[in-house]
């Protein structure tokens, strides 16, 4: 199939010639004409597919038809969790939108009021916003949605986990009814199936593909690891090697992710950390610099890495597995972009054997556990196997590096001075070998 068999307006496929796209991928092939019909839309599609284009084509498409009111609010909003994403979703519609001179905007928390004051009392079509400062503006009477057409929920399960749910039932209820709705989300169980029933009318329902389908281009390695030191030498095995183009390390915390940078940094690696706790503009500078290549390692918390679409990245590494089974497979999606090929490594501990199950269920998919010659675990480690707990064949409440499950503490667990070797913080201690007892020349 063509993107021309999708009856796309002549604007918009000049702007997909120009991005070079020559077909629609699964997701977009089936979207695009059941938005086009008028349908509300339920898909479950995970980054990586083309599920922006999915959703942006057939807003852009609507837009290509002026609208009777003289209203100047937008016509589409698509509400995304994480300023990251709403940089990917507001840079999509502008390059899919270019010849139709759609006007933009995008309104996310940490941002000066001022500016997104200005910007929302101009005439707009499409607003990419965060719920809980789109609900603020709202609320001071600054967007008039009198002409909305379109609402889209992006990565609807992350608001969800993010609480934003309360936020967007009330941006909901201030829409118009007779609204088209598109919900887009890793996955359609559990919650996600209730708000849905809640905000969709007759929704088509598109599954793109299964779990187990998904991320077939990433290979996916798991190494057993003792304890903190033994992670950062496979970390550092990991990282030097030739085929590691630009990686994103995965830490539990903040604080951690950016004493890891620090670590990294002082041993020599072109690196930065991203996190929530940073500014909008520090955060924007980062990622510039992935972009560009000005930094090869990027460590990062679930929610800021959420979205990053940069091709160069071949390595993704679970320095500490994510909290949420979810979440895991939102940060391999970070590699194998853009069709290449990517690495995905996870560093688990015996007393994380239960959340690697968790992860296993998720995915469908086993994790194998791989050994790097002079690095193996010296502790003796079981694979976990299906219905069985730990060794003692009860539950272990160990599941997260949060956990006190086992000998091995998560960095998680490290307290304020502590390094990663597990040793007191010495004030002005910059080098990694130090904090570890190793080097990493
Ligand atoms: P997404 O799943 O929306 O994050 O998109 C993943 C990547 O695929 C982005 O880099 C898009 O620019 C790219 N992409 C989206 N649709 C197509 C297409 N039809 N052909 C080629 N690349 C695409």
């Amino acid at each position: 199939m063509s993107f021309e068999n999708l009856a796309l307006h002549p604007s918009i496929l000049h702007a997909l010639q120009e991005a070079g796209y020559t077909e629609p991928t699964p997701i977009q092939a089936q979207a695009i004409p059941e938005v086009m019909a008028g349908h509300d839309l339920l898909a479950s599609a995970q980054t990586g597919t083309g599920k922006t284009a999915a959703f942006t084509l057939p807003a852009l498409n609507l837009l290509a038809t002026p609208h009777p009111s003289k209203s100047r609010g937008p016509r589409i909003l698509v509400l995304v969790p994480t300023r990251e994403l709403a940089q990917q979703v507001n840079d999509a519609a502008r390059k899919y939108g270019k010849f139709l001179r759609a006007r933009t905007v995008s309104i996310v928390g940490g941002m000066p009021y001022p500016l997104q004051n200005k910007l929302l009392s101009q005439p707009l079509d499409i607003l990419v916003a965060t719920p809980g400062r789109l609900l603020d503006h709202m609320e001071r009477g600054r967007i008039d949605l009198a002409r909305l057409q379109m609402l889209v929920l992006d990565e609807a399960d992350r608001m969800l986990d993010m609480g934003f749910m309360p936020d967007i039932e009330r941006i909901t209820a201030a829409l118009p009814g007779d609204r088209q709705t598109l919900l887009f989300s890793a996955t359609l169980e559990g919650n996600i199936a209730r708000i849905a029933a809640q905000i969709l009318r007759n929704p088509k329902t598109i599954q793109i593909a299964s779990q187990q389908a998904k991320h077939e281009n990433i290979e996916q390695r798991l190494h057993f690891v003792d304890d903190m030191s033994h992670k950062n030498k496979l970390l550092e095995h990991l990282l030097i090697a030739p085929e590691v183009n630009q990686a994103i390390v995965f830490t539990s915390t903040k604080r951690h992710a950016d004493l890891l940078a620090e670590d990294l940094h002082a041993a020599g690696h072109k690196v930065a950390a991203l996190h929530g706790d940073m500014t909008q503009g520090a955060r924007n500078r980062t990622l510039t610099k992935l972009r560009h290549g000005d930094i090869n390692v990027l460590v990062a918390t679930d929610v800021a890495a959420r979205g990053i679409d940069v091709a160069g990245i071949s390595h993704v590494i679970n320095y500490d597995l994510p909290k949420f089974a979810e979440d895991y497979v939102h940060r391999i999606g970070r590699t194998g972009r853009a069709g290449k090929r990517g690495i995905a490594v996870s560093f688990a501990s015996h007393a994380e054997r239960f959340q690697l199950r968790k992860i296993e269920q998720f995915t469908g998919q086993r994790l194998e556990a791989a050994v790097i010659a002079g690095l193996e675990p010296q502790k003796r480690i079981q694979q976990p196997k299906p219905h069985k707990f730990g060794d003692s064949g009860k539950p272990r409440n160990s599941g997260h590096p949060g956990n006190k499950g086992g000998g091995y503490k998560g960095a998680g667990n490290r307290q304020p001075g502590q390094g990663y070797g597990g040793q007191k913080r010495q004030d002005g201690e910059k080098s990694f070998s130090k904090r570890s007892g190793r080097s990493f020349a």
